[in-house]
Order: structure tokens, then sequence, then C-alpha cells
């Protein structure tokens, strides 16, 4: 069952058509790996479903039902940052549970939630710690675990681990498909890395100048690229 279908969505910015007539659908519990080069609209087009921009035409059914009116908070979804920025002065648990405060959750039902994910996390032994006293890959960890909390049935991910080493990126990618599989959450993750694209999707979807080229399977993709672009993108190591 899709759980998501962008139907003929467009944006522009000034002159420039950023998305043209985009339509995908993406079925409910899918690991769905968005690929495309810089500048080619992959972050407009999770922006667009997280209620972050307006679109120009179209529409986004969530469940069936339209949301592309909706307000970024009504909508179901939490978005990982690639630049995520946690609140300097609060410390780990208390930037995990933020977004629940907000929907006045009771303190035990912050506390109880803020736990699993810690736990499901390995960041247990942080929560006390403020962001300046954690690693690289600590932060990004509980940005993981902030978006996580709030239970929404899809979380989007925008280029998470482009800020950290290869080592970290590596158990980064274990770590979010493990997450995907204890959650069962619709994910939708966005990378410039074929390599994060071939090891984590479910499926692929190859956007290229704001329009999808090709979806499919890992495999279809790499066996049956539609055209040389796609060729050159999946296949090529880096
Ligand atoms: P990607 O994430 O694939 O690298 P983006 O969706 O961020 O691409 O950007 C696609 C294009 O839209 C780029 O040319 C970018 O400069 C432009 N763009 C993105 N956001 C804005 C904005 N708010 N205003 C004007 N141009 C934008
Ligand atoms: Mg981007």
């Amino acid at each position: 069952m899709a759980t998501i279908q962008f139907k003929q969505c467009s944006k522009s910015f000034g002159d420039l058509q950023i998305l043209k007539n985009i339509n995908l659908e993406i079925a409910s519990g899918e690991f769905l790996v968005l690929v495309g080069p810089s500048g080619c609209g992959k972050s407009t087009l999770l922006r667009t479903l997280a209620g972050l921009e307006t679109l120009d035409g179209g529409d986004i059914l969530a469940k069936g039902q339209s949301i592309a009116k909706r307000e970024p908070q009504d909508r179901d979804i939490a978005m990982v940052f690639q630049n995520y920025a946690l609140y300097p002065h609060m410390n780990v648990a208390e930037n995990m549970g933020f977004a629940l405060k907000l929907q006045k959750k009771s303190a035990d039902e912050i506390k109880k939630r803020v736990n699993e994910i810690a736990d499901l996390l390995q960041i247990s032994h942080l929560l006390e710690r403020k962001p300046k006293e954690l690693s690289g890959g600590q932060r990004q960890r509980v940005a993981l675990g902030r978006a996580l909390a709030r239970q929404t049935s899809i979380v989007l991910f925008d280029e998470p681990l482009s800020n950290l080493d290869a080592h970290l990126r590596s158990q980064m990618r274990v770590e979010i498909k493990r997450l995907h599989q204890n959650l069962k959450s619709t994910m939708i993750y966005v990378t410039h890395d074929q390599m994060e694209a071939t090891t984590m999707g479910d499926r692929i979807a190859v956007l290229k100048d704001g329009s999808i080229e090709q979806v499919g399977t890992p495999s279809e993709i790499y066996h049956k690229p539609k055209n040389l672009f796609i060729a050159s993108f999946i296949g090529s190591p880096e």
C-alpha cells in the first residue's frame, strides 16, 4: 500500500524550475533512497513533503489524504538534516524530548520514549550531557534520536551522514537500517553517495534535473540502468 504519493509535483525558485512533474509512490514501511547529483532537487523534494516549501503545482497525499496545505507539525513527519543544530543550552534528554514537550506529552511519557530511543541508539549514557560535550558522531546520534522520539510514521533524512568520517558513516548506515527494522516507519533517505544508496535502499529513486529518471530495487538499477546517466551515476565508484 502506498503511504506517500507525489502527484505531478512542481516547484520553481524564480525562473528556475527545480521540480518537474514529480510522480512517486512510497509504500508503507519502505526505506526509499533518493539519489542524484548535487543541485538536482533532492532537498527541495523532501522539504515539500515535510511542509518546509510549498508546491507550485501538484499534490502530495499521505494515506490517501492531501497534505500539501498542512502545517509541518500536522504532517506526521520528522526530518533529520545534514547540519543538525542541537539546542546548545539543553542536555541530550531535553533535546530529544523537546518536540514531545511541545505536544504536551506528560513528563513520564517523554522520559519513557526518550529512554527507549536512547537505548536503541546506544546513547543512554549521554542523556545528561550538553551538545558541546559530545563528539561529532554522538551529536549526529542525538539528532537522529530527536527526530525519532517524535514517533512519526514518516522519517526523512537529508544527507545525515555527510559530515562524518568514513568509519562512522558506515557504522551509522547499519544503525539506521536497524532502527528502520525496529520502528517500522516509512523512511526516505537522501544521499549523493552511491554506496549508501545501493546498500541501504529497499528501492532507489534517481533524480536528475528535477525529474525522476528511474525507480527500482538496487539490483534493478544496477543491472538494468535505464540510460547512460544512471549507469554512470550508480555504477561508477566515487
Ligand atoms: P540537492 O539537494 O539535490 O543538492 P536542492 O534541492 O537543494 O538540490 O536545490 C536544487 C536547486 O534549487 C539548486 O539550484 C538550488 O540552488 C536551488 N534552491 C534550493 N532552495 C532554494 C531557495 N530557497 N531559493 C532559491 N533557490 C533555491
Ligand atoms: Mg541537498
